[in-house]
């Protein structure tokens, strides 16, 4: 009787909510490219938290899917209303997690993977979500700099308001405790066969619970 009592114990906190996944670091440092990569191969076992940005949309980003694109008096009206987790601003925009869009991917028992910036960060750690915390560094600030301004999204002003913030950022990934694993994307095979293998155990909970 003990015995089944114990075996289910720990068969439920085995098959328990996976954790969620914070990616963090500098613009340009390939957050995206590594999480759509990601987000292909598993489509049923990680689902992006759709931030809300008071930014313009790049050619090809699409309402509701990359962000929620909102006015600044939107967003403000939705924090004032208590509706985000966290939210910030970052080179001259406002960004933000809202509640719906993380009680969106866990309903459906997914990875809830939130792609934020260095203050969302430490605002995440205040609360109770409990989520691995990744950080994508490019392996020199040079190579950063070539990759945004090779990506074409940025204007001169903006490119060098995030250069900045890189620099914060490089530094605060050095931060002791901070993040579970600093991932260096240098050649993006590597980086993205790193970054799986860090998620593997997550994959395997979110495969287990789906069966
Ligand atoms: P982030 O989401 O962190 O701002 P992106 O994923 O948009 O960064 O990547 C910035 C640019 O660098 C993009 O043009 C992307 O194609 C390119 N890129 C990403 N990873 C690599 C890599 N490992 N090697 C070369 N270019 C890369
Ligand atoms: P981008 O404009 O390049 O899409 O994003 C700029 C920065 O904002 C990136 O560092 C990205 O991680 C961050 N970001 C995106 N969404 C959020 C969010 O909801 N909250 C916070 N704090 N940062 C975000």
């Amino acid at each position: 009787m003990l015995v089944r009592h114990i075996s289910n114990f720990i068969r439920r906190r085995a098959m328990a909510k996976p954790r969620p996944v914070v990616i963090s670091g500098p613009s340009g440092a390939g957050k995206s490219t590594l999480l759509k990569l990601l987000l292909k191969e598993y489509d049923q076992v990680f689902g992006f938290s759709v931030s809300h940005t008071t930014r313009n949309p790049r050619p090809g980003e699409k309402n509701g899917k990359d962000y929620h694109f909102v006015s600044r008096e939107e967003m403000l009206r939705g924090i004032e209303a208590g509706e985000f987790i966290e939210n910030a601003e970052f080179s001259g925009n406002m960004y933000g997690t809202s509640k719906a869009a993380v009680q969106e991917v866990q309903a459906k028992n997914q990875i809830c993977i939130l792609d934020i910036d260095m203050q969302g960060v430490r605002n995440i750690k205040k609360t109770d979500l409990c989520p691995i915390y990744l950080s994508v560094q490019p392996p020199s600030f040079e190579i950063l700099e070539q990759r945004l301004r090779q990506r074409k999204t940025e204007t001169e002003e903006s490119l060098q308001k995030r250069l900045t913030a890189a620099k914060s950022d490089m530094e605060f990934s050095k931060e002791p405790g901070m993040f579970d694993e600093v991932l260096i994307n240098d050649v993006l095979e590597d980086a993205y066969n790193r970054l799986k293998s860090v998620l593997i155990e997550e994959i395997q909970k979110v495969k287990a619970l789906q069966n």
